[in-house]
């Protein structure tokens, strides 16, 4: 199998390959051409994008006539539920032997919305184990050294739009049915903050249109998306902006929330979905970080975002064993919720000229 490569923006390597060309979209269209055993699989704890874009290829290969199986490495959020083919994802965690069994018989493996193994959580070692034909779709950074084909942009918007060109290139966009550019729109509205972050370009934004043409109904999906505050999650709001703190001299703001807090407010997977945009959206303010216990793990996750130029996947690289993109990256720390705020602290005077003169 050939190595086919993608245009790798921000990173030294798109000197060296090409955008994924004609001739390998054909190579694979030759290679689906009779039924295959797919698996796909997004990373861990995933999101809207993660979610629209498995469940749209899903649909699309399974009308194909190919057997297709969607591997989470872990549970999603019940927002993301009503999605066409969501309750077809296997959940890694409860069902491990069959999910196994499925990738260790796949001819393809399509990784979505991440570029890593490790991002896959506990499905790492047997992925790394599989000689599948991995095609990999994603546009977060530095993206390993993995795939069979590999379309890695970190230009685009999102994971969704991406399918969207994918599709297309394969010429086959017209298997996208109502439900399916439901998915795909969604993965953009999450992804792009509701077209607000810089990602959103003409194209994704006529992408989007594409996809309301497809039948995507835009105010029901946002109905779906947002409007899905429970008491308790506002309650643990209010927790969660009674902990803010602000750093002005860092153009900083912060957040923490213990297990405890979390507990005592009946906290459900995803209730902290965008928590930290609170911190980010203060007039002034360059970055923010929320840190996030979890006990079961014995780690704290950490969410770090950014306006401008202001680089937060480098810094979650660098000190709390992260990544994601520039403006949005996400990571843990092992220490106390102490130790952990202490740490950040202590950086943030290595980034103190890069914040102040970050024009917002
Ligand atoms: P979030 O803060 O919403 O969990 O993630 C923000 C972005 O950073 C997402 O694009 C996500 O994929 C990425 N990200 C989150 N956690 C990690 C991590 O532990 N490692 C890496 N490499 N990326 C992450
Ligand atoms: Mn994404």
């Amino acid at each position: 199998m050939i190595k086919l490569a993608l245009p790798i923006v921000n990173n030294v390597l798109s000197l060296f390959l090409q955008p994924m060309q004609k001739e390998h979209y054909q190579s694979l269209k030759q290679e689906l051409s009779s039924p295959k055993n797919i698996v796909i699989v997004p990373h861990k704890s995933p999101d809207g994008d993660a979610v629209g874009s498995i469940t749209a290829l899903y649909g699309h290969l399974h009308k194909k006539g190919h057997s297709v199986s969607m591997i989470s490495p872990n549970d999603f959020p019940d927002f993301l539920k009503w999605m066409k083919y969501s309750d077809e994802i296997l959940n890694y965690e409860m069902n491990r032997a069959d999910a196994d069994d499925l990738i260790s018989n796949a001819d393809l493996i399509f990784i979505l919305d991440h570029n890593a193994f490790h991002r896959a959580g506990d499905m790492e070692t047997v992925l790394s184990k599989s000689e599948a034909t991995f095609v990999m779709i994603d546009h977060h950074q530095q993206p390993d050294d993995f795939a069979d084909y590999m379309y890695s942009d970190t230009g685009m918007s999102s994971t969704c739009e991406m399918v969207y060109h994918f599709l297309k290139n394969l010429g086959e966009l017209e298997t996208v049915d109502a439900d399916m550019a439901a998915s795909l729109y969604t993965g953009i509205l999450t992804d792009t903050g509701s077209f607000k972050y810089r990602s959103t370009t003409s194209t994704t934004l006529r992408v989007a249109a594409d996809l309301v043409d497809l039948g995507a109904d835009s105010e029901q999906i946002n109905r779906r998306i947002y409007d899905v505050n429970t008491p308790t999650r506002m309650k643990l709001l209010g927790v969660a902006l009674s902990n803010l703190v602000i750093l002005t001299q860092y153009r900083t703001a912060y957040i923490t929330l213990t297990q405890k807090e979390l507990d005592d407010n009946h906290f459900q997977k995803g209730d902290t979905e965008g928590f930290v945009n609170y911190a980010l959206s203060l007039d002034g303010i360059v970055f923010a970080q929320i840190f996030i216990e979890k006990a079961d793990e014995s780690i704290i996750k950490t969410s770090l975002r950014s306006k401008g130029d202001f680089d937060v996947n480098q810094m979650a690289r660098e000190h709390w064993n992260g990544g994601g993109h520039k403006n949005a990256a996400g990571g843990r720390s092992e220490a106390s919720m102490e130790e952990t705020v202490d740490k950040l602290i202590s950086i943030l005077p290595h980034y103190e000229a890069d914040l102040q003169r970050t024009e917002i």
